[in-house]
């Protein structure tokens, strides 16, 4: 997978892409990104990208013809996935980024200031993608959140695909608590079931766990899944108990 993203900050987003598990992905070849200086692709001799918004609005607005050189010069006759990272975009789901590490070539544009010029997002945008519903200075963190959420289902990326089959949201449930080494801290015990071996009562364990975390912390998530009758019955028991 190629993964471009324009940027006013390239720096920003240099350190996070070289470290920890997406920086072994690239370091693999498993995808490559490029972090590119919008403000490169200016014609003004300041170089300045943005502009006051003809609304009365205060602050700045970034303009188009930077942005759209940006993606030009980068895309060269290519015509990757266009994502605009967004408060106004669909809110970015597990499944989303999963279907989005299935894409060979994706361009992400990060705004800045008050944002982008709706002219250049109608131009070259496909799509808008939320990290949520709250309003940040930059695209910089959304772009790392998208890109780490997608670059962790890229296959070899991790070690097994149910490290991620297995965690929260992969398949609507949250993931079942984890324990490590010791077996008693602080008086508590880690659950006998998980010390035992036997694989069938781990799994079912695992699934139970789920549920009831599930119901626990995000309830919502339930009314999205098609529930089997034995999930009803622990949740049922869970909750008499
Ligand atoms: N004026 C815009 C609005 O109200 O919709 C918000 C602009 S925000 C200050 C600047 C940039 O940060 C946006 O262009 C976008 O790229 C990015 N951004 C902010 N919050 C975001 C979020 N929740 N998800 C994705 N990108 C976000």
């Amino acid at each position: 997978m190629n993964i471009d993203i324009a940027t006013l900050f390239p720096e920003m987003l240099e350190n996070y892409l070289s470290q920890s598990v997406v920086g072994r992905a690239r370091e693999k070849g498993i995808f490559s990104v490029k972090c590119h200086n919008i403000r490169d692709y200016t014609l003004d001799k300041h170089r300045r990208v943005d502009d006051t918004p003809y609304s009365e609005r205060q602050g700045m607005l970034m303009q188009c013809e930077p942005v759209y050189n940006c993606y030009k010069s980068v895309t060269e006759g290519r015509k990757p996935h266009v994502i605009y990272m967004s408060p106004q975009g669909k809110n970015l789901t597990q499944q989303r980024a999963k279907e989005l590490s299935q894409l060979d070539d994706i361009f992400i544009l990060c705004g800045h200031y008050e944002g982008v010029d709706e002219r250049v997002i109608e131009e070259i945008v496909d799509e808008e993608i939320s990290i949520g519903d709250y309003v940040l200075t930059g695209g910089e963190l959304p772009a790392l959140v998208l890109v780490d959420s997608v670059v962790r289902m890229l296959d070899g990326t991790l070690s097994k695909a149910d490290c991620y089959e297995d965690e929260s949201h992969y398949n609507g449930l949250l993931e079942y608590p984890q324990y490590t080494r010791p077996e008693v801290w602080h008086d508590k015990q880690v659950p006998q079931v998980l010390l035992s071996g036997h694989h069938a009562n781990i799994q079912k364990w695992r699934h139970e766990q789920a549920l009831i975390a599930t119901a626990n912390k995000r309830p919502e998530l339930l009314e999205k899944l098609e529930l089997t009758a034995e999930d009803l019955a622990i949740l049922h028991k869970y909750d008499r108990e």
